[in-house]
């Protein structure tokens, strides 16, 4: 767990600071230049967009304003154009009226009012005052005219006069009859359209029909000339002239028909260039309006005149430019800045935080990472922890040392490109080929031996150890430990060279590991592999102590270092211990440690044998013999219970023996007297009886006084001392030298050894069993052989063969018995004398019996301690 713990903390995910020095610098930068910039970058960002804003502000307006502007100049350009094309319009209207003059010769009143009629000319040409046609008189004409008397002046040689005039209405009707040569305005436009030939305007006037008019408005006319022929040259036009169509307008009608409801603009017309009170032909100025933000000047020609048009911005206009201005860009500007100062302040402030913060956890980590890299420094193995992508973020000193890499190298860098990026054919290793690189992402734990490359190019083998890490339960990477096994391979080459080892190494009945002097194992064979029920794989490089529980580990290696340094098979260690199997279950093995010189590496042999069965013998052997020992134990406590119960029973059969003699005497006794003083007088019969009680009585009595003699053996409480068997033989044989001599027996007898028992029961041995050999004697001459047999160091076993009668092999164990006789009066006997020997012998732990003897008769043995 302690493990895990720091490893979590050393690449947590929060701080991505922490996994590489790179990011440690980040974090470990001067923290009051950093609270600074902290501190002002609101304020930086707050200035930026606010001066961002009144710039795009500033841009919209002038852009906004050059629109305005644009659209301000199309519109002025829109507004000659209609005026030029309204002017056109009624150019052509008066070269239709023109035109019906030249077709007729005298045009009616009423063919010029059904034209005027037909063309709709107050519908189609608004602000058309009168639309009508002059007739130009010269000379006497001119008297005839009435109405001329009083408008033209007296100098001039011409009149025109006006004869139609439509529409009928009373104004118009005043008007006919009047001459328009007499003014001055209306002569000059009139005489540039008979000499242009062309329809002319004329200048400022006041029409005739407003003459009077309260209010009266400027107007103009247009003329278009009427000649007497078609085809008049230029320089007969004067004098061709017959009249002119024309057309009368107030400015301020015409300008309304066409501008009135266009209030986005105002118009002011003058004729000429000059602008002045004098030449202004039209004001659509009102009165109230302000200063206008556009104006515009431009000149309109117009049938022979040129018209200044002075354009004005109106209100509506004026709205419709600044309906788009800056001001929206203005306000959304500001709040943006505001909002953006506002977020920059919380950014930096959990800036500040999360920089404290990653302070903190880096100094953490650091202290972490020294600890961590303290405890894996005295590993022995290298370690490095990566990341699932495979990046480094830990790497322990050993791990230093065995590839070459600092830990400030490959911290950040990919574990597999670094140490793992060739195969060892020289192809390079993709990292999705990778196994280890595998297992990490699949959170399974890895074990195998590969080829990791040292920084300087060299191939380092190393059996490796990839196991899963998890963070919060979900799996983050993996702690690869790994440790060079470039010796053990060398062994294992130089191993598979040794074929003669490898044959006996693979075939042997037993299950044979080889290890380095560090217990790692190097190969095994397929016993071992088949009673560990595992892969070959899965044992090579690991520790032996993996699969056989043993106290050759226990004491870290000295003594399998004995063992190496006792070389020579003479000197192998037999342990016993146990196979630990891969499902976890175990099975007692005797081990066999013997050092073992393969190539120029010392290793170790051992050899394992299954000991199970022995084992379970063993246990069965063991409880046998409890069982035994106990049975023992019942037996003897029998015994000694038997023992005393005989004693009690010796005890009473003595007294009660000792105590019947002397009734038995008294019988006898009684008997006797009986006899002697009644012997004769009695019939035969009744002397018989009496003879027969006596026998009976002695009978009893020698009965009585063997088995007395019998129970003294048991009741004696003599010491057992060394005794002379040949000294006690002698003995024996002076005391029977009487039966000895009477049948002639001949007695061979061998040095005897000294026993330890007591003499008197050697004596009665001797003297019982030489005496029955000669009882028992055959119809041959009594032989007898006496000897003696050492058995063990300290017992003997004597012999006393006869070449008597012999005893049936069936009897051989009822003859010992108390009374026991096979022969009956013949021989006489009280059948007790071979039950005294056998008590005797087996009173000094010895034992006695008969088998067929050497001479034809039986032979006698008995053994006793020497
Ligand atoms: P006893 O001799 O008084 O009958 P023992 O106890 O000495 O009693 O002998 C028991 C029996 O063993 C004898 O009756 C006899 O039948 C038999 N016996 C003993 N010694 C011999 C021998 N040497 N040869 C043959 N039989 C013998």
């Amino acid at each position: 767990m302690q493990w895990e713990a720091q490893l979590s903390s050393s690449s947590s995910p929060d701080t991505p600071q922490a996994s590489s020095p790179q990011n440690a610098l980040t974090v470990a930068q001067p923290s009051n230049q950093r609270s600074l910039f902290s501190r002002v970058s609101p304020w930086l960002v707050f200035i930026a967009a606010l001066l961002s804003t009144i710039g795009a502000w500033k841009l919209a307006s002038i852009n906004a304003e050059r629109l305005a502007s644009e659209r301000f100049e199309n519109r002025v350009e829109r507004v000659r154009m209609a005026i030029v094309d309204r002017i056109s319009a009624y150019q052509q209207l008066l070269r239709a009226g023109a035109a019906l003059f030249a077709g007729s010769d005298e045009v009616s009143s009423d063919e010029w009012q059904r034209f005027y009629q037909t063309l709709q000319v107050e519908d189609n040409y608004p602000g058309l005052l009168g639309f009508g046609y002059a007739k130009r008189i010269l000379g006497p004409e001119r008297e005839n005219s009435p109405a001329s008397a009083s408008l033209a002046p007296p100098s001039l040689p011409e009149t025109v006069v006006i004869v139609y005039l439509e529409p009928d209405s009373d104004l118009n009707r005043h008007v006919v009859g009047l001459n328009m040569f007499a003014d001055a305005t209306r002569r000059e436009a009139m005489l540039r359209a008979a000499t242009t030939g062309q329809v002319s305007i004329s200048g400022k006037t006041l029409l005739f029909q407003d003459q009077g008019n309260a209010q009266p408005q400027p107007g103009v006319l247009i003329y278009q000339p009427v000649y007497s022929h078609g085809n008049v040259a230029p320089a007969q036009r004067r004098q061709a002239i017959e009249g002119y169509v024309f057309g009368a307008f107030r400015m301020h009608d015409l300008m309304q028909a066409m501008f009135a409801s266009k209030d986005d603009i105002a118009l002011e017309i003058y004729d000429g260039r000059t602008l002045s009170a004098q030449t202004l032909l039209y004001d659509g100025r009102s009165k109230k309006a302000s200063t206008p933000r556009f104006s515009a000047r431009t000149v309109v020609h117009v049938s022979g005149r040129e018209w200044t048009v002075q354009v004005s911005s109106g209100n509506v206009f004026e709205a419709g430019v600044y309906r788009e201005t800056s001001g929206v860009i203005l306000v959304a500007g500001l709040a943006i800045s505001i909002l953006l100062f506002a977020l920059t302040l919380t950014l930096s402030r959990l800036r500040e935080h999360a920089l404290e913060l990653a302070r903190g956890m880096t100094a953490t980590i650091k202290e972490n990472e020294q600890r961590l890299r303290e405890i894996t420094a005295s590993l022995g193995e290298g370690v490095y922890v990566k990341d699932l992508d495979g990046t480094i973020t830990f790497v322990n000193p050993e791990a230093e040392k065995l590839l070459g890499w600092k830990a400030e190298e490959v911290l950040g860098t990919n574990a597999h490109l670094l140490y793992h990026h060739h195969k060892l054919d020289g192809t390079e290793y993709p990292i999705a080929e990778c196994p280890i690189m595998h297992a990490a992402l699949s959170g399974e734990t890895y074990r195998a031996e590969d080829y990791f490359w040292h920084k300087n190019g060299a191939v380092l083998p190393i059996s490796i150890t990839s196991t899963p890490i998890y963070r919060n339960g979900v799996l983050a990477g993996a702690v690869n430990v790994f440790h060079d096994i470039t010796e053990r391979k060398r062994a294992e080459a130089q191993v598979r060279e040794n074929q003669q080892f490898r044959a006996l190494f693979d075939y042997a009945r037993e299950a044979l590991f080889l290890v380095d002097a560090s217990g790692f194992i190097i190969d095994v064979n397929h016993v071992a592999t088949d009673s560990l029920r595992c892969e070959r794989a899965q044992i090579l490089g690991r520790p032996a102590r993996d699969f056989m529980a043993s106290p050759m580990w226990s004491d870290g290696g000295a003594t399998l270092a004995t063992v190496i340094r006792r070389a020579g098979p003479e000197a192998p260690v037999i342990v016993e211990g146990e196979h630990i199997c891969r499902d976890g279950t175990r099975f007692p093995v005797e081990a066999l440690f013997s050092p073992i010189q393969i190539g120029t590496r010392e290793l170790i042999l051992i050899a394992a044998r299954d000991i199970t069965e022995r084992k379970r013998a063993d246990a069965e052997r063991r409880e046998l013999l409890e069982r035994e020992r106990r049975a023992r134990e019942n037996a003897e406590a029998a015994q000694k219970s038997l023992a005393r119960s005989n004693a009690d029973l010796e005890h009473f059969a003595y007294a009660a023996s000792h105590d019947l003699q002397e009734p038995l005497r008294m019988v006898t006794a009684y008997n006797q007297l009986l006899q002697k003083r009644y012997s004769g007088n009695l019939d035969r019969e009744a002397d018989q009886f009496i003879e027969y009680s006596i026998s009976g009585a002695r009978r009893m009595e020698q009965l009585l006084q063997a088995l007395l003699s019998y129970l003294r053996v048991a009741a004696a409480d003599e010491v057992a001392e060394p005794v002379d068997a040949n000294r006690v033989l002698q003995e024996a044989l002076q005391n029977l030298h009487t039966v000895i001599e009477e049948s002639g027996a001949r007695i061979d007898y061998a040095q005897l050894p000294p026993v330890r028992a007591h003499a008197v029961h050697v004596l009665q041995l001797f003297q019982n069993l030489i005496g029955n050999a000669i009882k028992y004697r055959s119809a041959e001459t009594p032989r007898i052989q006496i000897g003696a047999q050492q058995q063990a160091d300290d017992i003997w076993i004597f012999s006393i063969a006869d070449n008597g009668i012999g005893v049936e092999p069936r009897y051989a164990d009822h003859i010992f018995g108390i009374f026991k006789r096979l022969h009956g009066e013949q021989y006489g006997g009280t059948g007790i004398g071979l039950a005294i020997c056998q008590k005797i012998v087996e009173r000094y732990g010895g034992r006695i019996w008969v088998e067929s003897g050497p001479l034809g008769g039986s032979v006698f043995r008995f053994s006793l301690p020497g």
